[in-house]
């Protein structure tokens, strides 16, 4: 199929569209940014890409780090990693503390703030340098050594992220985060810095298009069964309390940030990144959301 021609249709319509959401300022810094940016680039698992707009702007992809961080945890523990969060959606906030309550500090996933915060302070057990190996980690799975967490984003969260102390402390306090709770936050707030163009996130994303291999020269990333399983969680688990909507509407595997970014694959085909700052109701980047309905529709290519 013709993807520019589709993307460059909907991008333009899609373009000028009244989007009545607003962007994210809890985070003081990310409310900087320009709710104008719109941008899209797609990268096929041949490495063919294309874009357009704002897609060689690097933004603060929050959330969307979430499954690097995954990525390599499970790569270091293997299965072991879920003795210590679960795999069913929440349907609750992404930064809610109930469940853990009944669930005796479980997280239910690895995408909500408290399974993330958990696989934060399991890499910090398991690296020798927390923030720079996972850095090492990330450019090397699109041979990128540009990409950097932002010191700005980072230091603005952690002035405000008291829900999130409040999150490892809580889960601390039921035996699930064996170190410092400070050290864990500390690191899980610079991993959500990172910062990324949507060029830059398709390729880093391409390896779960691929079956866990970097398309470039095949090295291993995630085996086949692990990158499957990501891509199940991300599917299931990657839109906040709005994956099934997702997942109906759009119909791929993929995961969101508060930043106003979007990452979704096609395993076999390609992985694309949508970027704008102002969020739906569910806190879902709201062109984006609208642009990949609109991609899987016109392309019929989803995985349904
Ligand atoms: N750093 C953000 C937080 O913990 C991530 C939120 C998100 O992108 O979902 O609140």
């Amino acid at each position: 199929m013709n993807f520019e021609e589709t993307i460059k249709e909907i991008y333009n319509k899609i373009k000028d569209i009244e989007d009545n959401g607003h962007s994210a300022t809890y985070i003081p810094q990310l409310a900087n940014v320009s709710s104008e940016n719109f941008g899209v680039y797609i990268t096929t698992t041949d490495e063919l890409g294309f874009g357009l707009g704002n897609c060689n702007e690097r933004f603060s992809i929050q959330s969307i780090a979430k499954v690097l961080s995954l990525c390599l945890a499970y790569r270091i523990v293997g299965e072991k990693i879920w003795d210590r969060l679960g795999v069913e959606p929440s349907g609750s906030a992404f930064n809610s503390l109930v469940q853990l309550e009944t669930d005796n500090g479980i997280p239910r996933n690895p995408f909500i703030n408290a399974g993330a915060i958990v696989i934060s302070d399991i890499l910090i057990s398991n690296l020798d340098n927390p923030k720079e190996d996972f850095l090492a980690f990330v450019r090397s799975v699109s041979n990128n050594t540009d990409l950097n967490y932002s010191s700005k984003v980072a230091d603005s969260e952690k002035e405000v992220g008291f829900r999130n102390v409040a999150l490892c402390n809580f889960i601390k306090s039921f035996g699930n985060i064996h170190n410092d709770p400070s050290d864990v936050l500390d690191f899980y707030f610079e991993l959500c810095s990172l910062e990324m163009s949507c060029k830059e996130l398709s390729e880093v994303f391409l390896f779960l298009a691929n079956k866990g291999r970097k398309p470039i020269d095949n090295t291993e990333i995630l085996t086949k069964s692990q990158s499957k399983r990501v891509n199940a969680l991300m599917q299931t688990c990657g839109f906040y309390d709005e994956s099934g909507d997702f997942a109906f509407k759009v119909g791929l595997p993929g995961k969101s940030g508060v930043g106003g970014g979007i990452i979704a694959i096609h395993p076999n085909q390609y992985s694309i990144a949508v970027w704008s700052p102002k969020l739906n109701k569910k806190g879902n980047s709201f062109k984006g959301m609208k642009f990949l309905e609109e991609f899987t529709t016109k392309s019929e290519l989803s995985i349904f």
